[in-house]
């Protein structure tokens, strides 16, 4: 089935007592119990299917786990509190039983570099960083230090470049190398990559996943071989998303297919009116045809759908221009965060690569007079027009 059709039938409509709902409702319950204690035993005892403690598994989250994974093509998933909750999940699950060392693109989420550099380090976990775009310095950074994880994102934030992630899988593959894919950006929509020979995936559910700005959550995905170990970290820790949340992450899903595609268009509409405009130096778009990883995208990207992410450098400009030019914005929202129904902008320097010295943001190719936008589902000539007049001010 399409994914259009999963997204809003997965997970969904199981038989509970008589009836069947029909969305997964919300179980706020800590604990579940039989009339029999004998059937509590053998849930606990993994010989029948079933809910004995939220920690172990709740319904509402199962629900989710299961639309997630249907879409992404996984083993098996685990909804948890934050998207750096599901990436450390994803690096613990990862590391458990091979050596401490990483290999990961320096092209990544503020917070993940965080997550690597000062909270794992401290536990012996050694990062390198690489262009991930680059497979030469990949295959090299493989022989050389030996990682046992591979650490990368589909489409990075917030020059957007595109890493080959089945040429990555690869030779990963060879190396004996387990690759963890944090699939934020690009959604199953544009990309599947346990298709591409990925075993651990990861999403920062707050994203488009939700995609209306109410929920912070993440998935961590993974497959049969590591699908054990998860358990053991999910009933050990319950680093989980609560009911309420996974039942708004769910309803969210049922329109990614839709949102998704309406927000491509649109971001495609964006960039090539962008490129146009004489106060805008640079844009950064996965469908421009002058992108350094055109031959990657043509390879993995359906026709069409380059993500929903715009960045572009405006003319001239420093912080206080770009700080003028977002203060005249009147509809496009001013807020961290991406994925959203509506479309919002937000300056790198002053927030993602906040923590990043200067001197390195400008070696990384963020300037300062980079703006990121995240596409929304509105009609496009009414966000064109919000900028129109925040670029003549
Ligand atoms: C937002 C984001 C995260 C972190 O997710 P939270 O839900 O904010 O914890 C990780 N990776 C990427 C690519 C993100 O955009």
């Amino acid at each position: 089935m399409k994914l259009a059709t999963l997204a809003v039938h997965a997970g969904d409509r199981r038989k509970l007592g008589p009836h069947i709902p029909v969305t997964t409702p919300i179980y706020a319950a800590a604990s579940f119990f039989y009339e029999d204690i004998g059937e509590l035993d053998r849930v606990f005892a993994d010989e029948v299917r079933g809910y004995c403690y939220s920690r172990y598994g709740n319904p509402t989250r199962a629900a989710l786990e299961e639309l997630v994974s249907t879409l992404e093509g996984a083993h098996r998933a685990l909804a948890c509190a934050s998207g750096m909750l599901a990436l450390e999940v994803a690096l613990q699950l990862a590391l458990v039983d091979r050596p401490k060392r990483v290999l990961a693109s320096d092209a990544l989420y503020g917070a993940t570099f965080k997550l690597l550099d000062n909270v794992l380090a401290p536990f012996g976990v050694e990062t390198r960083y690489v262009n991930a775009c680059d497979l030469t310095q990949v295959a090299a950074a493989l022989e050389e230090f030996r990682p046992s994880v591979v650490l990368l994102e589909t489409i990075s934030n917030p020059l957007l470049r595109v890493a080959p992630i089945d040429r990555i899988a690869e030779l990963a593959k060879t190396a004996g190398t387990v690759v963890i894919v944090d699939n934020t950006f690009a959604t199953p929509i544009l990309v599947r990559p346990f298709e591409l020979g990925v075993p651990i995936v990861v999403h920062s559910a707050t994203k488009y996943l939700a995609g209306h700005g109410d929920v912070l959550g993440g998935i961590v995905l993974c497959d049969e071989a590591h699908a054990a170990n998860l358990t053991v970290l999910e009933r050990t820790c319950g680093p989980v998303l609560g009911p309420f949340d996974a039942y708004l992450t769910m309803r969210g899903i049922k329109t990614l297919p839709l949102r998704v595609e309406r927000q491509c268009e649109n971001a495609r509409q964006l960039a090539d009116w962008l490129r146009h405009h004489p106060r805008v130096e640079r844009v950064y778009f996965p469908g421009l045809p002058e992108h350094p990883d055109r031959e990657t995208i043509q390879r993995l990207l359906p026709n069409g759908l380059y993500g929903a992410m715009v960045s572009f450098e405006l003319k001239d400009a420093g912080r206080d221009e770009v700080f003028a030019f977002l203060n005249r914005l009147k509809l496009i929202v001013k807020a961290t965060s991406l994925g959203d129904v509506h479309t919002m902008v937000l300056y790198p320097a002053m927030s993602s690569h906040r923590d990043v010295p200067p001197k390195q943001r400008e070696r990384m190719g963020i300037r300062d007079n980079l703006v990121r936008i995240s596409v929304g589902i509105e009609a496009i000539e009414d966000v064109i027009a919000d900028l129109e007049q925040a670029l003549a001010g």
